[in-house]
């Protein structure tokens, strides 16, 4: 259609261009383009319109290149141009530059006057490759970069993003793995009554325990897990391993589990967490789920249902990292909330800084008023602990009081023996 090659001959150049190039020990670039948002002219418009696009679109693609240089079609609005002896990648990403300048003069197509962009990736031999497949496949992988980051340039292959999309990939594998084969575990940490210096319960947290040794925090895993869809499968064996475990502690200990936003909206997590209390025996007032406030915001009607539908199952609420959110105080007054936990970055700092004083100052005196217990999260020091016993907090966690540790460990500091309980 648009008598340009196709990607059969495109390699087959791209190969020949490729010998000669190292032969001579010229630099070549491999430029793949693709221009924005086509589809859409292609389905509002029409295939017609669209046909004519790629035309026209080709045409100035060959008038913007040298002779001696190949462009070449090889998708429906893919198009790759090859150029030898191109001297370096600033030279390459000139002619790219001038290229996407020639695809941006509008398109007058029948009575239509379309602005077209485009998006452009490049991969230079012999840096990025010396085989054609490689270097179009780098072309590909860098146009995919600048289409993520919005599109309309051009953008050079960058080995340091090719590694880390390579990292990613790994790491979706394994996390597909490890859900099959169920390797991970949970810490617990010690929640203490500030008035009393007794435990009151602890905080599950998810470790992924890698077959290559590392226990993967949280942190790398949990996001990528809501992305691929995975977080139901993951927060149902969190909550199923935590309620169990519990029951192996006092009766009067509570267990908290973090609960993403993800699993609030999007499944039926009301109906799981009955069946897991009903399953385990554990009755409901032990467990406590952790919210934060993104949880409320994608889908507030939503989420707030399913927590009342939480609250009358028995089940407590707290509202983790809070104050580092949108908090909505009008919302908050609303939330069927036991406690707020206040995130370790105001805990961090205080007594010294007078701002983080004011603002945990300022959260407890909410909290007071809105008959909501306050637990804070990351103590470090003995003087944060102070300061928070003295301004009236009711529970503290972090590591001064315990870390994180495997359940057998968790009883043993229950036990008496390993922890000497703050007082
Ligand atoms: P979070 O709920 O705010 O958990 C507290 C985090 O702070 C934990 O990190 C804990 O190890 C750490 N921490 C505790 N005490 C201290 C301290 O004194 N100082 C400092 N600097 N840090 C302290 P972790 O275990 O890496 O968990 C990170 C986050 O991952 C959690 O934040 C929570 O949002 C999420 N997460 C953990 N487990 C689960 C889970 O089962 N499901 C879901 N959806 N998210 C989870
Ligand atoms: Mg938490
Ligand atoms: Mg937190």
């Amino acid at each position: 259609m648009t008598g340009l090659p196709n990607r059969a001959l495109l390699l087959d150049r791209l190969t020949q261009t490729l010998a000669r190039a190292e032969r001579e020990q010229q630099p070549s670039a491999v430029l793949f383009l693709d221009l924005d948002r086509f589809k859409a002219i292609n389905d509002s418009l029409g295939h017609a319109v669209g046909d004519e696009l790629l035309r026209q679109a080709a045409e100035r693609l060959r008038t913007a290149i040298r002779k001696e240089d190949t462009v070449a079609r090889i998708g429906g609005d893919e198009f790759v141009i090859l150029m030898a002896e191109i001297g370096d990648a600033e030279n390459a990403a000139g002619i790219a530059s001038k290229v996407l300048a020639a695809l941006r003069v509008p398109f007058v197509i029948e009575e239509h006057e379309l602005s077209v962009s485009a998006s452009c990736g490049i991969a230079i031999s012999p840096a990025d490759g010396t085989e054609a497949p490689v270097l179009l496949q780098r072309a590909d992988t860098a146009l995919y970069q600048c289409k993520a980051d919005g599109g309309g340039g051009y953008r050079l292959f960058d080995r340091d993003i090719d590694r880390r999309a390579h990292a990613r990939l790994q790491l979706e594998q394994g996390l597909r793995r490890a859900i099959e084969l169920g390797e991970f575990l949970l810490h617990y940490q010690a929640q203490i009554d500030l008035a009393s210096g007794t435990v009151t319960g602890a905080e599950a947290l998810v470790r992924w325990q890698h077959p290559e040794g590392r226990l993967v925090p949280p942190g790398e895993f949990i996001p990528l897990a809501e992305n691929m869809g995975y977080i139901g499968a993951i927060g149902e064996w969190v909550l199923r391993e935590a309620c169990t475990e519990a029951l192996r502690w006092p009766p009067a200990l509570r267990v908290s589990v973090n609960v993403s936003a993800r699993q609030l909206t999007q499944l039926d997590f009301t109906a799981t967490a009955r069946e897991i209390l009903e399953e385990t025996g554990l009755p409901p007032g032990r467990l406590e789920i952790e919210i934060t406030e993104s949880a409320l915001m994608s889908d507030p009607a939503r989420a707030i249902a399913t927590l009342e539908e939480m609250q009358e199952l028995g089940i407590q609420i707290a509202m983790d990292d809070f104050g580092t959110g949108y908090s909505s105080l009008g919302q908050l007054k609303r939330l069927p909330l036991q406690r707020l936990k206040i995130d370790k970055s105001f805990v961090q700092d205080v007594p010294e800084d007078p701002n983080e004083v004011v603002i945990v100052e300022a959260i407890l005196g909410l909290a007071r008023q809105l008959k909501r217990s306050v637990v804070a999260e990351g103590v470090e020091t003995e003087s944060q602990l102070a300061f928070l016993r003295e301004r009236g907090c009711d529970e503290a966690q972090g590591y001064l009081i315990a870390k994180p540790v495997p359940a057998a460990e968790f009883r043993a500091l229950l036990s008496g023996s390993t922890m000497p309980l703050l007082k």
